[in-house]
């Protein structure tokens, strides 16, 4: 705890709420009856850190909760000045009537990111490649480990956007297209969160999660919205009742059984088909927010809204605060604007216009999950964990995650792996740059290039694997016996928006990108590594590149891409999104009636074992045994025949990717995540005689 003491306004001691053994309903109950409406309302506020100075506004309007946006930092950004500051804040509001603890909350989005020195994973979308289930829980395990040492009980992840089109500036916070996909990668909540039933958060190395953003934030149009003809972030989803069950709401139904802890609603506007509403915003929308999630879902913990996303909604302010509050938002993030919020809240409620029932709901929520931190008996930082942040053991998991995250597209004459006698030319943009190989979201909001934290770049991964290599960032004279050119290009940073889509290169690789692959893929055999959040386009250079890796985010471990490069672990990363050919065919996803893609849905090729030999009749075999395996809920048995199945397919059409392989390709995935198993195969026999 601080130094100095608390102003304690009243002596609480004795009152039924601060009474640990208690049931929390019970606590709930008491502390709500003794609170009046402003008191209330301001448990409903949510501000930014950089707005309240050294905190006095917090006891004054009786803030539940205070927030960093991305890149809000102390100085220095240490794991100390953090606890040191959120303790400050903590203080202020224990110095209120009731002494009701603030829950604090970053984005935390692929590790600590906000901090100096913290394990940073790789993105989502690359998680996603990962295909698995236990790594997404351990990335969010050492994600809330590193969280919560600093003080921080509360992190804004995981993104369960299911991004349809890649345009969208935030498909890298996406797990992948497919909305079994997403629902295969919540094991992140545990990893976060603990026990589904929440009795975890009370651990100095668990915190409170946020599902967002919900619903429909990665079914945006392209230009759909009326802010500018490119952006596609923010914008309108249209989708049928049907679809939005199946792709969009799907993955907040298994959040919701995962236990998670709070929500957050999307910018954008849904648009249902033929339910004569037309667009409305998400923070509008009750029949969503009141109905679907908290009503049909049952979901109990605490809908917090986007950043300043309320003055969004029509109308004057009394109007925004009104609609949605009773469209079901607990908590508004009013970043700058909290001054104004709780009073135009009263006024609301005092107008009839808003129920006291509601607020008392809202409040209840909110009170319900810091009771549930133990943020009551225990407000201030826990520090113990501190020694871990950026610790071997967590960068051996961002490590393994980097290493998983790689999706091998293409390896003509098994270019890949490397071997330890070649001698290696690296070059390109992105080889040697720990800021573009984290992305987004790191540091700053933004992101940026350069060294932006402490950790290991692709290029320096290959020399402390003991390669024989040689570098060049533009490939400037790439000739002189080599044996394989390393090619690692790409995306700069950006966060939310559309990134550099719109600016003429819709997901084109950059002019200097091109020419550094084509200066290396021209003087030896190459492997080209595409580091980036979203596939690029690689069109007519595919046929001069021998071995292609889509390498997503992977965030601060380049050892782990350096893993897979020099065969220390397989390859087995598998396409989350669909690779298009052109940007004239997106958006393109898994189920579209029209599927031609330059590599499916599910695609990856693997290092890990000589390709299993059969044909037709052996797929025909291995249908037959994944279906048993299907009725008989064999679930590992089902995915290992499934993996043979897709092996020979690939053995087979490697080159030859017509939309007929393509098609039935990405739809076997589809039916692996969603256990139907026999399906798959068939799908894949199907793809096989196709190839
Ligand atoms: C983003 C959210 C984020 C919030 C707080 C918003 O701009 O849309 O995902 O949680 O900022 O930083």
């Amino acid at each position: 705890a601080p130094a100095e003491t608390p102003q304690v306004v009243i002596d609480a001691h004795g009152l039924p709420y601060l009474d640990p053994k208690l049931p929390v309903r019970k606590r709930v109950a008491d502390l709500l009856s003794r609170m009046d409406l402003a008191e209330k309302a301001g448990q409903m506020t949510q501000a930014e850190r950089g707005a309240v100075g050294a905190g006095g506004d917090i006891a004054a309007y009786g803030l539940g909760s205070l927030l960093s946006g991305g890149g809000s930092v102390p100085t220095p950004n240490t794991p100390e000045a953090w606890a040191r500051m959120i303790d400050g804040f903590q203080l202020r509001a224990r110095a209120t009537r009731f002494q009701i603890p603030l829950v604090y909350g970053v984005d935390a989005v692929h590790g600590h990111n906000n901090l100096a020195g913290a394990t940073i994973m790789p993105h989502n979308i690359g998680i996603g490649a990962s295909r698995d289930p236990q790594l997404a829980e351990d990335t969010g395990s050492v994600t809330a480990a590193e969280v919560r040492a600093t003080g921080i009980p509360w992190d804004f992840a995981p993104c369960l956007c299911v991004t349809r089109d890649e345009r969208w500036g935030r498909s890298y916070e996406s797990f992948g297209e497919d909305p079994a996909l997403v629902e295969s990668m919540e094991t992140m909540i545990q990893g976060l969160q603990g026990r589904a039933d929440g009795r975890d958060l009370k651990r100095d190395d668990k915190v409170l999660a946020t599902a967002k953003h919900f619903v429909g934030d990665g079914g945006t149009a392209y230009g759909s919205s009326t802010t500018g003809t490119y952006t596609i972030d923010q914008g309108v989803t249209t989708v049928t009742r049907q679809q939005l069950a199946d792709i969009h709401l799907a993955p907040y139904r298994t959040a919701v059984r995962r236990g998670i802890g709070t929500v957050m609603p999307s910018y954008s506007s849904l648009d249902i088909t033929g339910d004569g509403r037309g667009a409305v915003k998400m923070h509008a929308r009750g029949d969503m927010i009141n109905g679907e999630l908290k009503g049909r879902m049952g979901f109990d913990g605490f809908v917090v809204s986007d950043w300043n996303a309320i003055d969004q909604l029509p109308g004057d302010y009394a109007a925004h605060v009104r609609t949605a509050v009773n469209a079901g938002v607990d908590m508004m993030m009013v970043p700058y604007g909290y001054k104004d919020f709780a009073g135009a809240l009263v006024d609301e409620v005092e107008a009839g216009r808003v129920s006291e029932r509601r607020i008392d709901d809202a409040v209840s929520r909110v009170l319900t999950e810091k009771f549930a931190l133990g943020l009551f008996e225990h407000p201030y930082a826990d520090t113990s964990g501190a020694a871990a942040i950026g610790s071997p053991a967590h960068r051996a998991v961002a490590r393994k995650a980097a290493a998983e995250s790689q999706v091998l597209l293409k390896n003509s004459g098994n270019v890949l792996p490397l071997r330890k006698s070649q001698k290696v030319y690296v070059a390109g943009s992105n080889a040697d740059d720990l800021g573009n190989q984290t992305g987004g979201w790191t540091l700053t909001w933004q992101g940026s290039s350069g060294n932006v934290t402490s950790g290991t770049t692709i290029l320096q991964g290959l020399r402390r694997a003991g390669g024989d290599v040689t570098y060049s960032k533009d490939a400037s004279a790439p000739t002189g016996g080599y044996d394989v050119g390393v090619v690692v290009v790409g995306e700069t940073p950006y966060a939310e928006g559309v990134g550099d889509v719109g600016n003429g290169h819709d997901l084109e690789l950059s002019a200097a990108d091109k020419a550094a692959v084509d200066r290396v893929c021209a003087a030896m055999k190459c492997a080209v590594l595409i580091v980036s959040g979203r596939p690029q386009l690689i069109g007519d250079r595919l046929p001069g590149i021998d071995a292609l890796v889509a390498s997503w985010l992977p965030g601060t471990e380049g050892d782990g891409v350096a893993d897979v490069l020099y065969g220390a672990r397989p390859f087995t990363g598998q396409l989350p999104v669909t690779w298009p050919r052109s940007g004239a065919q997106l958006p393109i996803n898994v189920g579209d009636a029209s599927y031609d893609p330059q590599f499916p849905y599910g695609w990856g090729l693997t290092t890990r074992t000589a390709v299993p030999k059969g044909g037709a009749a052996t797929l025909r075999a291995l249908a037959v045994a994944a279906a048993t395996a299907e009725r008989a809920h064999a679930g590992r048995t089902g995915r290992e025949l499934v993996t043979r199945a897709r092996l020979l397919v690939q053995e087979k059409a490697d080159g030859h990717l017509t939309e007929a392989v393509a098609k039935p390709f990405a739809d076997a995935d589809h039916l692996l995540l969603t256990g139907r198993y026999g399906k798959a195969v068939e799908k894949l026999a199907e793809a096989y005689r196709a190839a």
